[in-house]
């Protein structure tokens, strides 16, 4: 069997969760990773990291540093090009869920 389609499909899903949260709130890395866990992904900093950069550098999202108890921490937010994206991706999952849940 190809994982490397498995890993794909689910790191779409991942990527629709991150921009949800980020649309709501600033979210950081380790947040994020405790939520990803709670759904039953398991995500180390170093599969979740390289995700948050790449829609950071396709302008969905858009990065803060501030300092939290003595520490640099980033956190990202959706940027209106994030939410478009978002809104988007909505409908096709709506449309997705529908037709899969069907049966
Ligand atoms: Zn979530």
């Amino acid at each position: 069997m190809d994982n490397t389609i498995v890993r794909d499909l689910f790191l779409a899903f991942v990527r629709v969760h991150i921009l949800h949260h980020a649309a709501k709130e600033p979210i950081f890395g380790l947040e994020m990773i405790d939520e990803l866990r709670r759904h039953g992904y398991a995500m180390s900093p170093g599969t979740l990291y390289p995700i948050f950069h790449a829609l950071e550098n396709t302008g969905l999202l858009s990065a803060e540093q501030k300092v939290v108890n003595g520490k640099m921490r980033k956190y990202y937010q959706a940027t209106s090009k994030g939410r478009r994206m978002l809104l988007e991706a909505k409908k096709k999952i709506g449309e997705l869920v529908v037709e899969v849940l069907e049966d």
